[in-house]
């Protein structure tokens, strides 16, 4: 292989007419920073014809007319940022009079980026970094990238040929720009894979939203999860109709969790004596009963003699007769849901016991109205893995984009690190 050879594999650049010569290699300080100069000639032709005039080159109709240095940031090589300075020659029309510059495919027209830079950001925005770290990494500033991000947006889109027979509903606190506070994510409920954020959860324009995908599509949907938010039921009762839906087993113990709080809280201001006790120790009340330590003694706080956990409990139950009842309530219906005893289940929706908390009875009162779907919750294995994976990720894209105003480009970062969009062209075939 020749130097130059050598040396374009290196720099990864793939137009042959870029020629490098011996000791093209040299450092220079720009802006501060060592840099490597990569120096080379563009070695092209004279083009059969005129651009501007379109008249074909012969007897030396088109000449050549000196050359023009252009610098072309690489990727960095060896993480030292690089230029390719290149001398790319000149051509004039003898019929016209008009000139013009060759070009090479490493670098588009009037841009001082290479591709590979371009492709090098747009790689780096599928993994979680921020968008300030992409570009200093790669030696350009995060408007940039922050437009190449833009660019791509428009040329991917969501396909819209297929849905994953189970999906997960839900919603997110979206990025500052966007005028309602939240924002709605649906995935695939097997995976947890996002499938697109939309920034407005309202009815109308999901139901609009939706409706981009073929009818044969959405047919195909079995089972979607969702939280008691109306709204989707609605949605999935227009859109998709051979779904069943189930409510996310996290929400419904969620739903649970607060109606006990709310209680023990009351029962906290009607009796003073008990206050603290039943404040600190709330952990211990949504804790599984059977999950309690009953062997293991500690000091604590508000107990002059060492104590169990259960034990604790215990004392805690007795301050309240409606707050004991409340509790062992809650705790079967958690437990049916974890253990997945359907008959457990039906048997307190149906006929909910009486002296327990009107907090708790409401509850109980929302759970019954979507009973169908509550118990799909059990019938269906589907919403665990989604909650961790979603949030998770939300959560580190929102760090990494913070500062993020526009809602476009954290939806391209999202879809992005999620591999969900594809080429417009290759929908477009379809
Ligand atoms: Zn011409």
């Amino acid at each position: 292989m020749s130097i130059s050879n050598c040396i374009r594999s290196l720099l990864n650049i793939k137009d042959p007419n870029i020629i490098f010569s011996d000791n093209c290699v040299s450092q220079e300080t720009v802006k501060g920073k060592t840099t490597h100069i990569c120096k080379a000639i563009l070695s092209v032709n004279t083009p059969p014809h005129c651009v501007h005039c379109g008249c074909i080159n012969e007897n030396h109709s088109i000449y050549k007319n000196g050359t023009k240095t252009v610098s072309i940031k690489l990727p960095n090589a060896s993480n030292i940022s690089t230029i390719l300075r290149l001398k790319k020659p000149r051509f004039c029309c003898k019929k016209c009079n008009k000139g013009t510059i060759a070009e090479t495919t490493c670098v588009k027209p009037n841009h001082s980026i290479s591709t590979n830079t371009f492709h090098a950001a747009i790689l780096e925005s599928k993994s979680k970094r921020s968008v300030k770290d992409i570009a200093k990494s790669l030696n350009i500033s995060h408007t940039t990238v922050n437009n190449w991000l833009k660019s791509i947006n428009e040329d991917f889109v969501v396909s819209r040929l297929s849905l994953p027979e189970h999906l997960a509903f839900d919603e997110f606190r979206s990025v500052k720009s966007v005028k309602g506070k939240m924002s709605f994510i649906y995935m695939d409920a097997d995976s947890g894979n996002v499938l697109d954020i939309v920034q407005n959860r309202q009815l109308g324009h999901l139901k609009s939203y939706f409706n981009t995908y073929p009818k044969e599509v959405r047919d195909k949907v079995k089972t979607i999860t969702i939280d008691m938010y109306e709204p989707y039921i609605q949605l999935i009762k227009s859109c998709f109709h051979n779904a069943e839906i189930i409510t996310d087993r996290f929400h419904i113990v969620q739903h649970l969790n607060r109606a006990l709080n709310s209680t023990r809280v009351s029962v906290m201001n009607d009796t003073p004596d008990s206050k603290t006790k039943l404040k600190n120790y709330w952990k211990l009340i949504l804790k599984d009963n059977l999950k309690l330590d009953s062997n293991d003694c500690h000091h604590y706080r508000c107990y002059k003699h060492l104590m169990s956990e259960s034990m604790i409990v215990d004392d805690l139950l007795r301050v309240d007769k409606t707050f004991e009842e409340t509790y062992w309530v809650h705790q079967r219906l958690t437990q049916a849901i974890r253990n997945k005893n359907m008959t457990s289940l039906l048997e307190i929706l149906n006929d909910p016991p009486k002296n327990i908390s009107i907090q708790m009875k409401k509850a109980i009162k929302t759970l019954k109205k979507y009973e169908t779907s509550v118990s799909n919750a059990i019938k269906y294995p589907h919403s665990n893995g989604r909650i961790e994976g979603t949030n998770n990720l939300i959560k580190v894209i929102k760090r990494i984009a913070f500062g993020y105003r526009s809602f476009e480009n954290f939806r391209t970062r999202v879809l992005l690190i999620c591999n969900t969009m594809v080429r417009l062209e290759m929908k477009s075939t379809h």
